[in-house]
């Protein structure tokens, strides 16, 4: 067993995904004595790490590639490596982080929704199978609470005699669409190891791996079961905020009450804080879902009905909140949409990333179609071909979809002839804020991450749009990124979350 920093030399990531590869970036950089090789059984995938049109976008993270990649600046020999060739990268490595998928699958049983370890399963098989010598193996996956314990029980039961294992929680706290700025500033370093010298012994090498850039104070050594639940506890937490402001939205606009001053002032209390209170069309992405039902899947088979429905809460009041808004906006259009053009404005599930996993635009765009409207999809970001797929895995009706849905390369172009523009992604390019100063009478909004002011230059020119909708123009704003007292200026009706809309 590696029982010194020091004679870390290799490290292999079974995963090339939005957490391994970003991850991986950043340890080969700033590590420049260790080999990272990240491997994948998805070859396109690995294809695309090898060339300037990474499979994943995030900002920076194409300078952190190429730095360690490519010795990119010219003062270091390339460490970070993709490849295909599992075997060979796990058998050479030290420290063996898993960064597989880790989805939802559907038991059947009553208890509903639990995490499908069968990618963690395999990548723990091949690890035994291959493994020559002593490895530390490190749940880099979010897992459900004593899945370190499955992982142990396969690799002693397969792996080969003499060869030993030590297992490792170490979680991954990163955002999408700011994952090279939580990489590199994390709020902490979770390493959860069994109470043994041995297991207190990896921690410390993979403490040193991450102390090349983190300060000591920032990385927590703690119980493994403890740094498994922690995982899945933070994110039923942030959606849980996220869940209680839009139950809030709904109140907002049935009131007059304004949700963004609101949770201005619940977050200006220090005991509530500021972030994750944005109220908006709902979550997205692979993770806030998923874990929430697995936790909701673990308090059902430990007898805690109660609980479990409290976390499926947090669930419903997302779907509502995706089924509300698109129920607005049939109301506003005088209650049919037939063939009435609609821009859909973002697809991402958030901005700053290409990532449409779980992204409130699918129901949204799959809900309108069934009311026969025509809709024009644009993302600045998301590919045409991963627009398609998404809709077509779940629409109820192919045919209608491929009739009613076309997918633009502007937002202009989106906009011509549209009854309405709806805003389903934050992306500065769709916003008219001002945002060098504070903002009227709405307050300076909560956020749901870390605030990133977009390029002016390139925003759109609403202006510009006025003259090309239909009238009466209506806008939906799915993430509250408009300025309304401009929109209306221009003519626009304007219908965000948790405000009561043009009169
Ligand atoms: P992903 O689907 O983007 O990537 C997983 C990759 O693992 C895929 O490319 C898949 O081909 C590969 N894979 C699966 N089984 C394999 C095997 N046996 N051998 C080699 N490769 C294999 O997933 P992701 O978004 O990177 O998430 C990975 C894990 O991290 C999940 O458990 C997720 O919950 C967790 N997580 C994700 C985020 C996020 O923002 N995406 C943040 C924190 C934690």
């Amino acid at each position: 067993m590696i029982s010194s920093p020091r004679n870390v030399r290799k490290i292999c990531c079974i995963g090339a995904g939005y957490v391994g590869g970003p991850t991986c970036a950043v340890i080969a950089d700033k590590n420049p004595d260790i080999e990272v090789t990240v491997v994948d059984l998805n070859e396109a995938r690995i294809r695309a790490w090898n060339t300037d049109d990474l499979p994943v976008y995030e900002p920076e993270l194409l300078k952190y590639v190429k730095s360690a990649r490519d010795g990119a600046d010219g003062e270091r020999s390339p460490n970070l490596f993709f490849s295909t060739d599992v075997d060979a990268a796990v058998r050479a490595a030290d420290l063996i982080f898993i960064s597989v998928n880790t989805p939802t699958k559907y038991t059947g049983t009553g208890a509903g929704h639990a995490c499908d370890l069968g990618y963690v399963e395999s990548a723990t098989r091949k690890i035994a199978e291959v493994s020559e010598s002593d490895k530390i193996v490190i749940e880099k996956s979010t897992v459900p609470c004593k899945t370190a314990e499955t992982i142990r029980e396969i690799l002693a039961a397969t792996g080969r005699p003499g060869v030993r294992f030590e297992i490792l929680s170490n979680p991954e706290f990163l955002a999408e669409g700011t994952a090279i700025n939580d990489l590199l500033h994390p709020d902490r370093i979770l390493i959860g190891s069994l109470r043994s010298e041995r297991g207190f012994q990896a921690a410390e090498v993979l403490s040193s791996v991450y102390a090349a850039w983190i300060p000591r104070d920032r990385i927590m050594t703690i119980n493994l079961w403890s740094s498994e639940l922690t995982k899945i506890a933070a994110n039923a937490l942030l959606a849980q905020r996220i869940s209680s402001v839009n139950a809030l939205s709904a109140i907002c606009e049935a009131t007059g009450a304004d949700i963004d001053e609101v949770a201005y002032a619940c977050g200006k209390d220090t005991r509530i804080g500021p972030r994750m209170l944005k109220a908006s069309v709902g979550f997205g992405g692979s993770c806030f879902k998923k874990d929430i039902l697995s936790l909701a899947y673990i308090s059902d088979t430990l007898h805690l009905p109660e609980v479990a429905a409290y976390w499926r809460s947090v669930v419903d009041i997302n779907e509502y909140q995706k089924d509300r808004f698109t129920r607005r906006i049939t109301k506003c259009l005088y209650h049919s949409l037939t063939n009435k053009r609609i821009a859909i404005l973002g697809f991402a599930y958030k901005k700053n990333t290409g990532d449409t996993r779980e992204t409130a635009a699918i129901s949204v765009v799959n809900s309108l179609v069934l009311e026969q409207a025509d809709i024009r999809i644009y993302d600045p970001r998301v590919k045409e071909e991963q627009i398609w797929q998404d809709l077509k895995a779940t629409a109820s009706d192919i045919t209608l979809l491929k009739r009613r849905v076309s997918v633009c390369t502007s937002a202009y172009e989106a906009c011509t002839d549209s009854h309405a523009a709806v805003i389903l992604t934050e992306w500065d390019e769709f916003s008219n804020k001002d945002h060098s100063t504070t903002q009227g009478n709405s307050p300076p909004t909560a956020t749901n991450g870390t605030a990133e002011d977009g390029n002016l230059s390139s925003r759109m020119d609403w202006q510009h749009v006025a003259g090309l909708m239909k009238k009466p123009m209506f806008v939906f704003d799915g993430r509250n990124v408009v300025d309304v007292d401009k929109l209306e200026a221009l003519g626009f009706r304007v219908e965000c979350i948790g405000k009561s809309g043009t009169p």
